[in-house]
């Protein structure tokens, strides 16, 4: 296991990798290793469709078709996470930013609090391994043309972003077809000289 304790306290991170790619089980895992809160998008629209609340019924069709929510309405989400208590000392991102205009609106939300990003974290997974991963884990509302749709959006609009935080120095790419343990103590070591 490599050693979280090495690490600075309070980092700044984001998850990024393919539908699939094992990042919401990652973050959970690192953000516990790294006591900072794991912030997963995905999972606060989900509740707010289990809730029923206005945001919930906005984002509901557009979520079941795998299509992206619209940049304003995230924008709204995050900021109004980020402020939260626990994000004050660090945080990670996961799902967030997806598109070019997330990735603007999360630096303009940093800059105002005087912060930066330690590290971006790319979990990287072959196309076979997901297709393989998403067949073996098949549920009601991972249909197919679904499970395409999201990785067509993946592909088109996120995985651009991953060049604009190469370009800053952040970006660590690790291996994610490993097990969640491997993956792990890969990324936590990739870390080494984050601040
Ligand atoms: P996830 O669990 O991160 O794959 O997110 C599930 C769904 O929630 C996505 O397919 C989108 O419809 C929506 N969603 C989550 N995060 C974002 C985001 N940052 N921007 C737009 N839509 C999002």
């Amino acid at each position: 296991m490599a050693d979280a304790s090495a690490l600075p306290r309070g980092l700044r991170l984001l998850m990024f990798g393919p539908p699939g790619s094992g990042k919401g089980t990652q973050a959970a895992v690192l953000a516990e290793e790294l006591a900072i809160p794991a912030i997963s998008t995905g999972d606060m629209l989900r509740r707010a469709v289990a809730e029923g609340s206005q945001l919930g019924e906005r984002v509901e069709s557009i979520m079941n078709s795998g299509a992206l929510v619209d940049d304003e309405t995230m924008a709204e989400v995050v900021r109004h996470r980020l402020q939260e208590e626990d994000a004050q000392r660090g945080f990670l991102l996961d799902g967030y930013p997806r598109t070019e205009g997330q990735a603007q609106t999360l630096a303009e939300i940093l800059d105002d609090r005087g912060e930066q990003l330690s590290a971006v974290i790319f979990l990287d997974v072959p196309n076979e391994v997901l297709v393989q991963r998403a067949l073996a884990r098949q549920r009601a509302d991972d249909k197919e043309e679904v499970i395409r749709e999201r990785l067509r959006v993946y592909h088109s609009q996120t995985a651009p972003l991953l060049g604009y935080y190469r370009d800053l120095g952040l970006l660590r790419t690790v291996d994610g077809s490993h097990s969640i343990e491997a993956v792990t103590d890969a990324v936590l070591a990739s870390m080494t000289g984050a601040a």
